[in-house]
């Protein structure tokens, strides 16, 4: 059996979904299970959603509004009538989600951001399930808050293993197209969290894992892995073959184009990743698999935006020591701030760091009470794999740099911007 992963821009739009179908048609859509994510924007509607309700601006509601209008037109240009009980079901979802904000006690913000934020989700599942059976492809709606089931870390849950394996392999028919969200689980209270931004490749990984899949396909708006990001780079190029592990550190390095955390599962089971363009679905994209030579070998790059640079120097002049520097992390990890790269020297302490919560003002003033403390916030993190001295070169020409650091087959720069 195989999985897919659909993302928000590969469902953006009505033309967008009917050409799920094409892709379906080209592929073979037995024996597949398909995730997808919220359409289009609608995740960065919803978080600002979350933001006004939290602000106790009641200007929320016609953000709500506003998403409903965005998705009820694509069902218009979907469905030829409003009968279809899809309209009913959307309504529906929207309804529970005004409830749920209406009657929402909580006044955390990663809680209620959860079980907002995954609306995008459950709405474009509902959708693309609907039009699908309407089309003849029959399938069945799978909600992923029974079978990924998490711990309570909301915005960045993380996988119970034994559970999910269990739920997951008795409740989806193997034999059949099942459809269901990407991004979300449940919590031992049945509340729900979700996996991180752009978690939809991670539960892509998941469904392979615990299912023992042949291949994950995750269906892009690029043809594949590229060599560099074509937003920020002119003249990229597709990577045909990729390892696990290369994949790994271009992921964690900050290549937006698969989930840091979707390859574990994967090369655990040794199961094939491909990365293909939704508009060209008979080509043949990258293939991700174990041990196999970066093909073409060449240098790949990626960039980090609006990361932040701090640097810590005792005091008293004394050294930056082990105990502090573990005092250091265990902040850090504290604050979710996700360290991307370490520099030390005698008494200073350099990290770039990616505050994907916004907690950094908060840990700010701890640091201060401890260390002497410089920082840069908006600074670029630039990596290049495989470089070469011309890739470096061109990369360095009229940029501000803070902080180099070459090992053998990385280097990272960070510049202002
Ligand atoms: N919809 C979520 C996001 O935009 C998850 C995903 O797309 O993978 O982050």
């Amino acid at each position: 059996m195989r999985v897919f992963k659909f993302g928000g821009a590969s469902v953006k739009d009505a033309n967008a979904v009917k050409n799920v179908v094409n892709v379906l048609d080209t592929t073979g859509f037995s024996e597949l299970v398909i995730v997808v994510s919220a359409m289009g924007k609608t995740t960065n509607a919803l978080e600002e959603i979350v933001a006004l309700y939290v602000d106790t601006d009641v200007a929320y509601k016609k953000n709500i509004l506003d998403l409903h209008d965005f998705h009820v037109d694509i069902l218009d240009a979907l469905f030829d009538s409003q009968h279809y009980p899809v309209f009913t079901k959307v309504e529906a979802l929207f309804k529970d989600l005004q409830t749920m904000l209406i009657r929402n006690k909580s006044n955390q913000y990663d809680f209620i951001y959860d079980q907002t934020v995954s609306y995008g989700e459950l709405i474009a599942t509902t959708i693309i399930s609907e039009y699908l059976n309407h089309k003849g492809y029959t399938n069945e709606w799978i909600d992923a808050r029974d079978l990924i089931k998490t711990n309570q870390v909301y915005r960045d849950a993380e996988v119970d293993w034994q559970k999910t394996q269990d739920c997951i392999v008795t409740k989806i028919n193997k034999k059949g197209l099942s459809i269901t969200q990407g991004f979300i689980g449940s919590d031992t209270h049945n509340f729900t969290t979700t996996l991180g931004r752009e978690g939809s490749d991670y539960t892509a990984g998941i469904f392979a894992y615990c299912l023992g899949a042949n291949s994950v396909s995750i269906w892009k708006d690029v043809p594949g892995v590229l060599n560099a990001d074509p937003r920020v780079f002119e003249n990229t190029n597709l990577l045909s073959h990729i390892s696990y592990s290369e994949a790994i550190e271009l992921a964690f390095y900050g290549a937006s184009v698969i989930h840091p955390k979707t390859i574990q599962p994967l090369q655990r089971k040794e199961i094939p990743l491909y990365v293909k363009s939704f508009l060209d679905p008979l080509s043949a994209g990258t293939s991700v698999k174990k041990g196999q030579p970066l093909d073409p070998y060449m240098p790949c790059y990626i960039v980090k935006k609006n990361q932040i640079l701090v640097s810590l120097s005792s005091l008293d002049f004394s050294f930056i020591v082990e105990n502090m520097i573990s005092e250091v992390f265990n902040l850090l990890h504290e604050y979710q701030l996700k360290v991307d790269l370490i520099q030390n020297s005698a008494i200073s302490f350099s990290v770039c760091l990616d505050d994907r919560f916004n907690h950094f003002n908060e840990l700010l003033p701890i640091l201060k009470a401890r260390f002497k403390v410089t920082y840069n916030i908006g600074v670029s993190l630039y990596t290049v794999r495989h470089f070469t001295k011309d890739a470096i070169d061109s990369l360095e020409k009229n940029k501000s740099i803070l902080l180099k650091q070459i090992t053998r087959e990385t280097y990272q720069m960070v510049a202002l911007d």
